[in-house]
């Protein structure tokens, strides 16, 4: 659903998920942002629904998800639908939970590729900052014990999405301009990549076309929100590339956010990405410094680490540079470009 305002059909779906189940009360996993303030109607709701307050404080640990799994399986197992209203953080929670509901075990052990075996809880998914495209992806990306890893699985995909441009409203500019570009370089990583299609690469580049007019030209919260949408249905039907694996590293020993790891990495990939230079032209005219080097002052331990991490994606990296990537992309250059970085 597409429209500002389209926030108010929500009662509407949730009571046709009612009618199909014959199951009363929902899950709603809502960003914490918006808990205590009056931007959401949740007037609907009634004593069979749940909310669930997501702290996005930092980004969703396997741990997190389990701990509110277990608060969910305790007051309201067998809900009608899960609702995930926030950024790729609370979407990303909410698919989540919505696996842990109908298979067993705990979060961690899904993070990988088609380990669900049970349809989860039917989700729907209302994004209320634009760019990671999770409302589309068939990922939800946790953060485990040892690594940072999606769970990636058709059961991650949405059933239901409401794209609605007030919700965006609130959003800071800097978190529009980082969240975007982790779209951008999602587009950036699907089109030089490998296992793209005639279809992927349409989005992606309608998705980049829509991105530049916003940063470089006029803001538009429904235009960021479609461009986040094609960016995540390209980015699901093909892959990401070189950047992401450098941002999990950076990301998981730095604890740095997964959009500002994004852009500290892509900063330093132009060999790569010609579009690197656009990138830098969007920063400059919103005003994004990055820092000039982030890794600098690390120990070696973590560099080492962080160069394991970005080599453990083998999925992405043969993507970018195809099944004989080690072959080209070692640990020595990995090393390398972090201390770029
Ligand atoms: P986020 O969800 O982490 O939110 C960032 C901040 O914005 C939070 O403080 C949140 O409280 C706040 N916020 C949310 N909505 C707001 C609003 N309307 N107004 C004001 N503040 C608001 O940010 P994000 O960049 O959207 O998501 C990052 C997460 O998404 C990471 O965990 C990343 O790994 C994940 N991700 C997932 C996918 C996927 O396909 N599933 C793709 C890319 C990234
Ligand atoms: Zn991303």
């Amino acid at each position: 659903m597409l429209g500002k305002g389209c926030f108010a059909r929500l009662p509407e779906l949730l009571e046709q998920r009612e009618k199909a189940t014959s199951l009363s009360g929902s899950v709603l996993v809502i960003d914490h942002f918006f808990q205590g303030k009056n931007i959401l109607d949740l007037s609907f709701l009634s004593s069979a629904d749940l909310v669930i307050w997501a702290d996005t404080t930092h980004e969703p640990t396997t741990d997190y998800v389990d701990e509110l799994a277990d608060k969910v399986k305790a007051s309201l197992p067998r809900p009608s639908a899960i609702v995930g209203i926030g950024g790729g953080s609370a979407l990303d929670i909410a698919k989540a939970i919505s696996v842990l509901l109908t298979n067993p075990g705990k979060s961690a052990e899904y993070q990988g590729w088609d380990l669900v075996k049970n349809p989860p809880v039917y989700k729907i998914g209302i994004p209320t900052i634009a760019g990671t495209g999770a409302e589309f992806t068939r990922t939800a990306v946790l953060t485990g014990p040892v690594k940072k890893l999606g769970i990636n699985s058709d059961y991650s995909v949405y059933e239901q999405v409401i794209l609605d441009a007030d919700l965006l409203k609130t959003v800071p500019h800097e978190q529009f301009v980082y969240t975007a570009m982790d779209c951008f370089v999602h587009n950036c990583e699907s089109l030089l990549g490998m296992q793209n299609d005639a279809m992927t690469i349409a989005m992606a580049q309608k998705s980049s076309d829509m991105i530049k007019e916003v940063f470089l030209g006029e803001m538009d919260h429904e235009k960021l929100l479609i461009a986040s949408s094609m960016g995540g249905l390209a980015i699901a039907n093909s892959n990401v590339g070189i950047c992401h694996p450098f941002s999990y590293g950076l990301g998981y020993v730095l604890g740095l956010h997964h959009a500002f790891a994004i852009c500290v990495a892509f900063n330093q990939l132009g060999e790569y990405y010609p579009e690197v230079e656009t990138f830098k032209k969007i920063l400059h005219k919103n005003n994004i410094v990055l820092p000039k080097i982030i890794t600098d002052g690390i120990t070696s331990e973590q560099l080492d680490h962080m160069a394991e991490l970005t080599l453990m994606n083998e999925k992405p990296l043969s993507n970018a540079f195809g099944p004989d990537w080690r072959n080209v992309f070692g640990k020595d250059r990995v090393i390398e470009l972090l201390k770029r970085m």
